[in-house]
């Protein structure tokens, strides 16, 4: 199943080129009171409440996604787990160039060294939203992402069982101001993490660890990859980052660019595709208070 967020807040399934408004479904999450739980309410049901959905898919009338605003099909990550350097291709382009090396002048140091990283939540945007560009004089680069929706808590898990832990796959796009400061400095500003167009369920995926993928800014492909040049592979991922944080119920990893890292701008427009999930796209604007 692929499923989408649009508009104010409606929860579709996306079927060829429509939307169908599934948000009926949403009745039978379990009210909960303050102290939420931490984690999206709607991911974490997503399995009891998909029988309702596909019913109410059956029926819906068709909305063109062409005519729909894409929100982040995850409504509230705790956090959003992101690995760098896992292609090497993209770990050699850092290592000579200057402006994209985290610590300049240093020698690249390898994912092992530099560990996971997070980005704020609240960073999170769809693509209808776009990215908004906060420091106009500072080079803001695309990075290209396969991403992985956590469907159930997961806490030291093996690596052997972790892909049962992935309610589903979606595009993210780890926008990154260039520089020397931290990366939750640079990767964390609002609207710095797109995720879409869609979530398309784990099912449907069939091998995660072998899709194609590329990004496009203004037509022009600048990134193109295949998921199986991660250095360290999905399943590592989510056993190590389990390792350190509890995964719950929509929290994101974003697994890692490929090479071709390059920089936006305003008015600039980024078209983003991944084998077996879809095509979106992503305006870059300037932000305004
Ligand atoms: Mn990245």
């Amino acid at each position: 199943m692929k499923l989408c967020r649009f508009n104010d807040n409606r929860v579709g399934v996306v079927r060829d080129s429509s939307v169908y408004d599934v948000t009926a479904a949403l009745e039978a999450l379990p009210a909960i009171r303050h102290p939420f739980p931490p984690g999206d309410a709607l991911i974490a049901h997503l399995d009891t409440l998909r029988p309702a959905m596909e019913r109410l898919a059956a029926t819906a009338p068709a909305l063109p996604l062409t005519t729909v605003h894409l929100l982040s099909p995850v409504a509230n990550p705790s956090k959003i787990v992101a690995t760098p350097s896992n292609y090497h291709a993209h770990a050699v382009e850092a290592r000579l160039d200057p402006e994209i090396a985290v610590y300049q002048g240093e020698r690249a140091r390898s994912i092992r060294d530099q560990g996971l990283f997070l980005k704020s939540a609240s960073s999170l945007v769809g693509p209808s939203h776009g990215v908004a560009t906060r420091f106009p004089d500072r080079r803001t680069d695309h990075e290209v992402e396969l991403a992985v929706i956590i469907g159930r808590p997961a806490s030291c898990v093996a690596e052997a069982d972790a892909l049962s832990f992935v309610a589903g796959y979606a595009i993210g796009l780890d926008m990154s101001v260039r520089g020397k400061e931290d990366r939750s400095y640079r990767k964390s500003i609002d609207s710095y993490s797109v995720l879409g167009p869609w979530l398309v369920t784990a099912d449907e995926i069939g091998d995660p660890t072998n899709l194609d993928f590329w990004l496009k800014v203004n037509g022009e492909e600048k990134q193109a990859s295949n998921t199986a040049k991660m250095l360290v592979g999905l399943a590592e991922q989510i056993a190590w980052a389990s390792t350190m944080y509890v995964l719950h119920p929509g929290d994101i990893i974003m697994t890692g660019t490929c090479q071709g890292v390059s920089p936006v701008k305003p008015g600039d427009v980024m078209t983003c595709w991944i084998e077996r999930i879809g095509e979106m796209t992503v305006p870059v604007s300037a932000f305004e208070k």
